[in-house]
């Protein structure tokens, strides 16, 4: 063996062993990467309306959600990379799709079939803010980073495939309903979204309403129907009501829950202006 072929089975091995730690944090995309993985991803999505169909319902819920809920979220100074990323929301008509998610670079996916069964802007707010920090956190590209990091390293040092960002993409949009969240990522962007959220008018721990909902309803265990795809990208959800009721204490911040009606939970508002327009 020659001592470049030596190398190069060295690097990997070291590099292999360094990507597969858990939650290194270790990201080997640019921001500019995400911006251009999401935007490819989302030309997909967008091109794909048998699986991906677009809300083409009342444009008052979208704009109302955008400017009175999104941007207001996005205004938190914590939120950091706001002039880097084109963040934007879409609504995706599947109102037995219980879900949200986010591509990196800021593009954000909510179903109607969660905005029917929320009943607060707090919870919305909640349910944005996290998918907010999962793309402020970077954790798509750091799972990629994980997953490709030797090849991506590699092909770099070697010089080979420039296209493998798109390469990328077109994998990141066929695993896109299989692609779980890690319970610290999950956990990480609960923070966050508190954290923004504190910077609002809406109730910080609106970002366990949904969950609690979940729990009252009986459908935490449910195993079918339109909660499932949720549970396996977004996994324990009584923990996160939990560790949320942790952070509101720790904070000093009154106990309220997604029955209240108190300061910053906003019913009426999301019933008149979201859930009624459907
Ligand atoms: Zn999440």
């Amino acid at each position: 063996m020659d001592i470049i072929n030596y190398l190069k089975i060295l690097i990997t091995v070291i590099l292999f062993s360094l990507f597969n730690s858990c939650d290194s944090g270790i990201n080997l995309f640019t921001k500019q990467d995400d911006v251009q993985l999401g935007k490819e991803v989302n030309d997909e999505i967008i091109s794909n309306p048998a699986e991906y169909p677009i809300f083409k319902g009342d444009p008052s819920i979208k704009t109302y959600i955008d400017q009175r809920i999104f941007s207001h979220i996005l205004a938190s100074p914590k939120v950091e990379s706001k002039n880097i990323y084109p963040y934007q929301i879409e609504i995706i008509d599947q109102p037995d799709v219980l879900n949200a998610f986010a591509l990196p670079g800021g593009y954000i996916y909510i179903y109607t079939g969660l905005l029917k069964y929320l009943n607060s802007e707090a919870a919305l707010a909640g349910v944005l803010g996290h998918e907010i920090a999962h793309a402020e956190l970077r954790h798509a590209t750091q799972r990629l980073t994980a997953y490709y990091g030797v090849s991506i390293l590699l092909s770099l040092i070697l010089g080979e495939n420039p296209s493998q960002l798109a390469e990328i993409a077109a994998n990141l949009f066929v695993g896109l309903a299989f692609l779980a969240n890690s319970r610290a990522d999950e956990n990480q962007a609960d923070e966050a979204s508190f954290n923004y959220l504190r910077d609002t008018r809406y109730y910080p721990g609106g970002v366990k309403f949904f969950f609690e909902q979940l729990r009252d309803d009986g459908l935490v265990s449910s195993n079918s129907g339109s909660i499932e795809i949720f549970l396996s990208t977004h996994p324990d959800p009584i923990d996160r009501i939990s560790n949320t009721n942790s952070r509101l204490s720790g904070a000093g911040i009154t106990m309220q829950d997604y029955k209240s009606t108190g300061e910053g939970i906003f019913k009426d508002e999301y019933h008149s202006n979201i859930k009624s327009k459907f």
